[in-house]
């Protein structure tokens, strides 16, 4: 990968993809999808297995955005807690929600189905960094078993142990149900399916959308493409390829290291699960399949990246696990979550353009749920779809300059209110 972000575990331990460099004349098809991660992919392939004709054209490499760069952690839902979506939307929408994007693991389902080999492993812990997050979480476990027949394991600090060697924590919360995985093999299953299914793939080729009064016209290098459907999976670039969606979401520049192979790894995550902790700017990690720390901390709200990536994120690290505190890292790379106002994702349709963007640092999981749902509405049956489309979105204030610095100095001011407690 040519991306200096991308120096990264996932690249160099990828599975053989054959790229897809070839095109060149106009090109037709039912479906147009712009963009080569999960969103899209998992649409072209369920558009595919539909019986349209697809064709999707990637800048870069297939997983060279968000999807092949991400902590790899599978936590069901969304951003907010299912009690806050009950509060906000009532009982039938947070239904459907919960139906949706807790109980309806597409991930799971599409590994069985097509074999994809991308280190799959259940649970996850969600750590609390203080006393009062784990009365939160407490109360929101309970309120998913009575509520949802959800269940998961409220762990009291004294039991941490067992999951995490780490004195930090006040306690947790274990969900067998969610997971971690390997991203960039993921993305790369989804691209081998939906090439075997007759999706078009084209990569290195940058896509633009020339809007000429009531036509638009999308175009990938040289070629021309004449589609029914366009489906726009650019999430952090969306506002390149349609600056208008551009405004609902910012992009945040987050880090993760992977460690040399640990002969003590087991121990310091005895059951093996991802863990997230509660903070605002949280740190996230689990281990590898072969016994390394992937470990996610710090945000940076400046789009250069640190000189250094491992020295950036190793004194969070360090604070976790004093223990390796010195421990050698390997790999070092970023990438960019895009946030939205609300932190729910933006999803929507907009004449024959369909669009999922702005999952918040929560997209592992609900990105495949989004394209099959694309799909699904693209074929006549919008009802699920409409859920997700029906979740309230505002674009940020300011212009295209000012809205960056305007969100920053919101998340600044959450991010301190955190480290003050
Ligand atoms: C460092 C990091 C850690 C994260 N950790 C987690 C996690 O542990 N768990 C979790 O749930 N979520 C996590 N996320 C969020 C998650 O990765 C994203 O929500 C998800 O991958 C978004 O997928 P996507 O397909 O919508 O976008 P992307 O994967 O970003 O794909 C967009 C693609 O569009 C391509 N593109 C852009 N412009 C054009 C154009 N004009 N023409 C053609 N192609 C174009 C890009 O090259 C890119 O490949 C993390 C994100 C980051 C950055």
């Amino acid at each position: 990968m040519t991306d200096p972000l991308n120096h990264s575990y996932y690249a160099a331990t990828a599975h053989k993809w054959q790229q897809h460099y070839d095109t060149q004349g106009d090109l037709n098809c039912d479906v147009a999808v712009i963009g080569g991660g999960f969103t899209g992919l998992s649409a072209a392939l369920a558009c595919a297995e539909r019986g349209f004709s697809v064709i999707l054209v990637e800048a870069e490499q297939i997983g060279f955005g968000a999807s092949g760069r991400n902590g790899g952690q599978l936590i069901p839902g969304l951003r907010w807690t299912t009690s806050e979506l009950e509060a906000e939307f009532g009982r039938e929408r947070a239904d459907a929600l919960f139906d949706l994007c807790w109980r309806d693991n597409r991930v799971q389902a599409r590994i069985a189905k097509h074999g994809i080999d991308c280190d799959l492993k259940a649970g996850h812990l969600e750590a609390a960094w203080t006393p009062k997050d784990f009365d939160a979480m407490r109360r929101e476990a309970d309120y998913l078993a009575t509520r949802f027949d959800y269940e998961t394991d409220i762990i009291a600090k004294a039991a941490m142990g067992s999951h995490i060697a780490s004195p930090l924590y006040h306690g947790g919360v274990y969900d067998a149900h969610a997971g971690h995985f390997h991203p960039l093999n993921y993305a790369i299953g989804l691209a081998e399916a939906a090439d075997k299914v007759g999706v078009r793939i084209l990569e290195g080729q940058r896509a633009s959308w020339n809007h000429e009064g009531n036509d638009s016209k999308l175009s990938a290098g040289e070629s021309k493409i004449d589609a029914r459907y366009i489906v726009n999976a650019t999430d952090s670039w969306i506002g390149d390829v349609e600056p208008d969606l551009g405004r609902y979401t910012v992009p945040i520049m987050n880090y993760n290291i992977a460690t040399a192979p640990l002969a003590n790894a087991d121990a310091l995550l005895p059951s093996d699960a991802a863990v997230a902790d509660s903070r605002f700017v949280l740190n996230y990690f689990r281990l590898s399949a072969d016994k390394r720390l992937i470990f996610g901390g710090g945000e940076r709200y400046s789009q250069t990246p640190p000189r250094d990536i491992a020295a950036f994120v190793r004194p969070f690290m360090a604070e976790v696990f004093p223990q390796i505190a010195d421990t050698k890292i390997d790999y070092g790379w970023g990438g960019a979550v895009a946030v939205t106002m609300n932190r729910l994702p933006h999803i929507g349709r907009r004449g024959n353009v369909f669009f999922a963007h702005g999952f918040s640092g929560h997209g592992a999981l609900v990105t495949t749920l989004a394209g099959e749902l694309i799909a699904e509405a693209m074929a006549g049956t919008a009802e699920r779809f409409d859920v997700l489309a029906n979740l309230p979105s505002r674009p940020f204030p300011g212009g295209k300059w000012l809205r960056r610095p305007l969100a920053t100095l919101g998340l600044l001011y959450y991010a301190m209110k955190d480290r003050l407690g």
